[in-house]
């Protein structure tokens, strides 16, 4: 079978594989719809280390065509909603109610596409623990919002609740990209009052205003810190949904005494914090730093649905730039690492019969 990805470090491209196979756990799934994402950028270019010959991709909904002879919930030909975290639910760390970092396996380890096998960019792909990671497609869904609820909306809203998001709460969310605009959508919900976001460009500004954002500041507009504290002082929750390392010492600048700092950055192996005392309160603040990725699993996804059937979120809206077709896969991959000024998020739709 074919699939798009890593030949080489920095060497992006299709790649024949052997079709995977279902151990007694899994399913075989052929995507009908995806989205490229900065991770699989991230992968090409070296961000995970030295993977090569691995296709990638982590975002799709698509078709059963296998499952094994232990799953109990799926038959071939269902429609189903794949999150792009897929835990081994029979592992020892969910005990400890560690989800994503299996300590028996090691940090991220739920996140399986990219890092430890190939990803969804393909005409077949491996889930591993069928019965716990997928979910049935609703029919009363969009494709866009659901496949948007895979990874983007998951991982957005993740970041508010690592915030603890309150009523009346006044957050600033870093980044207005996918996961940033996820994030203000899911601050809106959790009853916030003031939503400051933090970007430029002009689609992604537009969707955070409709997502809920009550101020918009710009990086072009001088200084963001002393803009934010200028409107009203320092903050409750900030979301770090954009930067690197040095954008804490903002988020740090930014937070109250007792605040909550949540962090959705995937930071590089190379990048290092240089953070002054005085910011952290001199250590005597009450400050909390959270962290994390995105929680996977049916459950979860099955939640973030719920949201959208009740017509309280549409994160399909992300969707800005739609391709047509298996092969599309590539240009969709290109123009996510060419990220044109009005791109929010590229997605591919495959119709097999026509293919
Ligand atoms: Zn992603």
């Amino acid at each position: 079978m074919k699939g798009y990805g890593a030949i080489k470090i920095n060497q992006p491209g299709w790649i024949e594989k052997e079709r995977p196979t279902a151990g007694p756990l899994d399913a075989i799934i052929r995507p009908t719809a995806l989205a490229p994402c900065s991770s699989d950028i991230h992968v090409i270019h070296g961000g995970f280390g030295e993977i090569t010959d691995r296709i990638v991709g982590h975002e799709a909904v698509g078709e059963v065509v296998e499952v094994g002879n232990l799953v109990k919930n799926f038959q071939p030909g269902d429609k189903v909603v794949i999150p792009c975290t897929t835990p081994d639910w029979e592992a020892v760390s969910l005990q400890d109610r560690n989800i994503n970092n299996a300590h028996d396996f090691g940090l991220m380890k739920s996140f399986k596409f990219l890092s430890q096998k190939d990803g969804v960019f393909a005409e077949f792909f491996h889930v591993n623990n069928a019965d716990a990671n997928l979910v049935h497609m609703p029919e009363n869904v969009s494709v866009e919002d659901a496949l948007m609820t895979v990874d983007m909306m998951s991982t957005g809203f993740y970041g508010v609740e690592n915030a603890e998001v309150s009523f009346g709460d006044t957050v600033v969310i870093f980044g207005i990209g996918p996961v940033g605009l996820m994030a203000v959508a899911g601050t809106a919900l959790r009853g916030a009052g003031k939503i400051i976001a933090i970007g430029t460009r002009p689609n992604c500004v537009e969707l955070a205003k409709e997502f809920g954002a009550t101020d918009i500041v710009s990086y072009k507009d001088g200084d963001v810190v002393e803009q934010i504290l200028a409107m009203g002082g320092k903050v409750d929750k900030v979301i770090l949904a954009g930067g690197n390392c040095s954008t804490m010492n903002q988020a740090l600048a930014l937070v109250k005494p007792n605040g909550i700092i949540s962090n959705m950055n995937f930071l590089d192996v190379k990048d290092k914090f240089d953070i002054p005392a005085a910011l952290w309160a001199l250590g005597m603040g009450d400050i909390t730093i959270r962290s994390g990725f995105c929680p996977g699993g049916a459950r979860r996804i099955e939640r973030l649905l719920e949201i959208i059937k009740a017509g309280r979120c549409h994160p399909g809206k992300l969707l800005n730039k739609k391709y047509t077709g298996f092969s599309e896969i590539e240009n969709a991959y290109k123009i996510m690492e060419e990220k044109p000024r009005d791109l929010i998020k590229p997605y591919v739709v495959i119709d097999w019969d026509k293919e």
